[in-house]
């Protein structure tokens, strides 16, 4: 019986890879420990490009991404796309603008460094307020990858050009002015406050709303954009923080009880520069919350100690980011926080309502390094913790619903009897 253990390993292996493979969606790679320490980042040159034949394009807005842009055959337009610095998570965001002196139909090649996959779907707008995506007759993905089963390296769109601007974007264009204008209409409500709790590498405020009774000592956390071009996980927090902020008898009586921090946007300097992934130190913020090399991190870490230093105790926070497909990232349900159970019945909760929806839910790994920011609002506040990923692709009507039975199912729960 001396093999014994090695057929159970070799078995329990299958098993393993078994169980990996037969996943059906696609989460992110296992987190890894990297240095956070700044790192230089490269800023675009920001200009219009006359490309001839009456055929310009620009990268002159917050949120732009543009490295590149070349026109051949007269009507044939290439551009280039490279990220703020390598490595970097495989997130090619871009966002350009294209007019012409007249008329024209042109193809529109959206290309990038090497090694990189096209993943944005194009979306298009006329006043970078109403997006629709590029209309697949119109689309073609890199054929020849494809056909091979593997991503795509670009994609090509056919476009009417004129002399009225048109913006092509991977997602809608949501910059850190857009959020703080929202951010600051919400606050003129009397139950919602705004502060500024720190600034961002480059100076820009890191705004906080805070919803509630500002005397309570039950807090919870809300963050998002720490990854720029995560607009649907922005989605998803729009609405669900709208809801905490509506005037009714269930939303009133769990602010009388609880206060609800939120930073909607965490990394405003990656955000304005069209980042991938990255601050302007360079650094994804969501593996500095175990160094808090940068000042996004810091600031909100100083102001939750500041809280607990005050006698709060966090009882919930939700990250908000995007990714595939929707999942959330959770904490390993066996271990107790200030509420124990609360993150899975909300899951649960949430699909209940909606028809055929089963959630794809990945406990953290306990030997996973503990950098991001759910693990941080666990192990450092017992707060239960999760990271909400909306997938890029999920439709804007279905985030809503996510975004607001979301709020409408933590608010019933916690002034449930089960959490009282
Ligand atoms: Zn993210």
């Amino acid at each position: 019986m001396k093999n014994f253990g090695w057929i159970v390993l070799i078995l329990m292996s299958f098993l393993f890879v078994f169980c990996k493979t037969d996943t059906k969606w696609k989460g992110q790679e296992p987190l890894q420990k990297v240095i956070t320490k700044t790192r230089p980042v490269q800023y675009q040159l920001k200009k219009i490009w006359n490309l001839g034949n009456g055929i310009f394009c620009s990268n002159e807005f917050d949120a732009a991404r543009l490295n590149g842009a070349v026109l051949t055959d007269d009507s044939f337009i290439t551009v280039l796309i490279t990220a703020e610095n390598t490595p970097v998570n495989s997130s090619p965001w871009y966002a350009f603008k294209l007019w012409a002196d007249t008329i024209k139909n042109v193809k529109l090649k959206i290309t990038y460094s090497d090694g990189v996959n096209h993943r944005y779907f194009p979306r298009i707008s006329s006043d970078k307020i109403t997006w629709n995506t590029v209309d697949s007759a119109y689309y073609l993905a890199d054929t020849a990858s494809v056909a091979k089963g593997e991503s795509p390296k670009f994609c090509t769109v056919s476009l009417t050009l004129s002399t009225d601007t048109i913006w092509i974007s991977a997602q809608e264009i949501i910059t850190a002015d857009d959020i703080n204008g929202w951010a600051g209409k919400l606050a003129e409500k009397p139950s919602v406050s705004m502060e500024e709790i720190g600034s961002s590498f480059e100076g820009r405020p890191i705004n906080l709303l805070q919803i509630g009774n500002p005397e309570s000592k039950k807090l919870m956390m809300v963050l998002s954009r720490q990854h720029p071009p995560e607009i649907t996980g922005w989605l998803a927090m729009k609405w669900f923080v709208e809801t905490l902020c509506e005037e009714n008898s269930v939303a009133e009586k769990f602010k009388d009880e609880y206060r609800v921090f939120v930073v909607p946007m965490v990394n405003p300097d990656g955000v304005d520069h069209g980042h991938w992934r990255h601050n302007s130190g360079g650094i994804d913020l969501n593996r500095d919350w175990e160094d808090f090399n940068q000042p996004e991190t810091k600031a909100i870490k100083h102001f939750m100690e500041q809280q607990v230093a005050k006698g709060g105790k966090f009882y919930f926070s939700i990250d908000f980011h995007s990714t595939f497909e929707d999942i959330y990232y959770t904490i390993d349900p066996k271990l107790k926080g200030n509420m124990p159970g609360l993150v899975p019945d909300l899951i649960n909760s949430v699909a209940e309502e909606i028809e055929g929806y089963e959630p794809n839910i990945r406990p953290n790994d306990l030997n996973e390094p503990k950098i991001s920011s759910t693990s941080f609002f666990f192990y450092n506040f017992g707060a239960e913790a999760v990271t909400y990923e909306i997938g890029d692709g999920t439709s804007r009507k279905l985030i809503r619903k996510k975004g607001e039975l979301t709020a409408k199912k933590l608010m019933d729960l916690v002034m449930s009897s089960k959490y009282q």
